[in-house]
Formats: C-alpha cells, structure tokens, sequence
C-alpha cells in the first residue's frame, strides 16, 4: 500500500492548470506538486469530457514508469508520489515543445503520410511540435526550434537522445506485460542546475497503448474515438504494471 499523505499540508499557490494536470507550489520552492484530473479533452480541446478516476490511474502509471525510468538513469521531474492523485515533482523551466516519439503509424502521421493505422516504422521516428493550444501544437522541426529560441540546438540534441533511450526502455518494458508502444508525446525542461530532465506525464493519456495480441487500444482512442471501454483501458494498462504480467 501507498503511504498517502494529505495534499492540502504541502500545496500552496495553483501555478498552473491545464486540460489534465495542475501545478502547485510548495512551502520548497524547488518542488512543486501535480495533481491528476480526471477531466478529458480531445481534438485540440473540441471534445471535453471525464474519464472517471482517470487521475487516480494516471498519477499510478505515470509514477511507475517515471520510476522504472530513473532506476535505467533517466533524469525525470519525479521526486515521489504524495497520495492517489499527486505527485511532488521539480521545478524545471518547461520548453514549450511536445517531442512526438512514433513506432508505428498511427493518428496524424499516418493522417499526414497516408500511411495505413498499424504500419511499422523501420525505425523510430521523433517529431517536434509547438506547445500552443490557440494554434493547435503545430508540427515545427529543429529549425523552428533554433529560430525561435525555445532551446539552444545542444538541448534539442540532449532531448533527442534522450527520448530515443527512453523509447528503447519504455517499449521493451512494456512488451513484457503485453504492452506495444505505438507512439507518445514527450515533454522535457531543465532544472536549476541547467540538466535537461523529463517532465510532464506518461499515461494513457499521452501514449498510444495497443495490447500485443489482440491490437486492442488501451488509451485515449477509446475515448477520441467515442469506443466505449475507457476505465476499463486505463485501470488495465495499470493493473499490467502494478503485477506485471499480461
Ligand atoms: N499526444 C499528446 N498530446 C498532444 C498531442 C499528441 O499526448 O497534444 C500524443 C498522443 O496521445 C499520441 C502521440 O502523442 O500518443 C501522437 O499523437 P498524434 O500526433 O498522432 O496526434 P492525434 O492525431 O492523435 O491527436
């Protein structure tokens, strides 16, 4: 059992509240906490809906990937998880961009290349895109990046290589418990110190979760696309880790 600790004792000011997640600070100003919701919201915010205890199975997930992550030397925001829907993370300025990782083809790639849902990519493919909801993320490349200051190009480089070992470690974790990791989206910072870590979340929300015999979708499909079965996608993708088995 997870030792649960009231929120309310550390949480001070919301610094910020997005579609899924908010932020707030702590009496340390280096921590910060992140709560979970369960609000959901699709097609750049033009579905809105609740996943019901989706931020309870989110902070779950996301806590033990983030964990699995830094026990393989992945430098994450993560510092613990507080209660069922909290984390305690590190304060990291954010650099405004999505990092995309693709396995298979699926969503807006396969929508922008014509490729056909379930293709496999020979190799991973990383894509960038702008964290502006008014905009709907447009897909930039490492030329918008530079030309618009939102990280040095040693940075990009970092956040790349990074995101390729992540990939290595997340979809031969997951393919043990019957996971196959189609893609995901990536959100990375730098700490006071000036290291690039991991931030954001890892979750059905963010990733695209197929179970490895059937095909099943175990993510936020089931909700985009109106599938039905979406608690039940979430509570399984975290019964798989918490037991690991498939
Ligand atoms: N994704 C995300 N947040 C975004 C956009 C994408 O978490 O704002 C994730 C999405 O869940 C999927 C991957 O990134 O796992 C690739 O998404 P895609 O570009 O295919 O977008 P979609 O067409 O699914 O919105």
């Amino acid at each position: 059992m997870m030792l649960q600790k009231d929120p309310a004792a550390l949480r001070g000011e919301k610094l910020y509240e997005g579609k899924a997640k908010a932020l707030f600070s702590t009496p340390d100003p280096s921590i910060m906490l992140m709560e979970f919701k369960d609000d959901a919201t699709a097609f750049d915010g033009k579905k809105k809906g609740t996943i019901v205890e989706k931020g309870y199975f989110n902070a779950h997930i996301s806590a033990i990937l983030n964990r699995y992550l830094e026990q393989n030397g992945i430098h994450t925001h993560f510092l613990g998880q507080l209660s069922d829907r909290y984390h305690l993370v590190r304060h990291m300025d954010m650099f405004g961009l999505e990092v995309v990782v693709r396995n298979i083809a699926a969503g807006s790639l396969a929508r922008r290349l014509g490729m056909d849902e379930g293709t496999l990519l020979e190799k991973p493919v990383l894509e960038h895109f702008l964290k502006a909801d008014e905009l709907g993320d447009p897909w930039i490349n490492a030329y918008h990046v530079d030309a618009m200051g939102l990280c040095t190009p040693d940075q990009l480089a970092i956040m790349e290589s990074l995101a390729l070992k992540i990939n290595r470690l997340l979809t031969d974790h997951l393919e043990t418990i019957g996971l196959t990791l189609v893609d995901y989206k990536l959100e990375f910072g730098v700490d006071p110190d000036g290291n690039v870590r991991l931030g954001d979340e890892i979750t059905p929300d963010t990733c695209r979760f197929w179970d490895s015999t059937s095909g099943d979708k175990l993510d936020k499909d089931r909700f985009r696309q109106d599938m039905g079965g979406v608690e039940d996608a979430y509570a399984e993708v975290l019964r798989r880790l918490t037991t690991g088995q498939s």
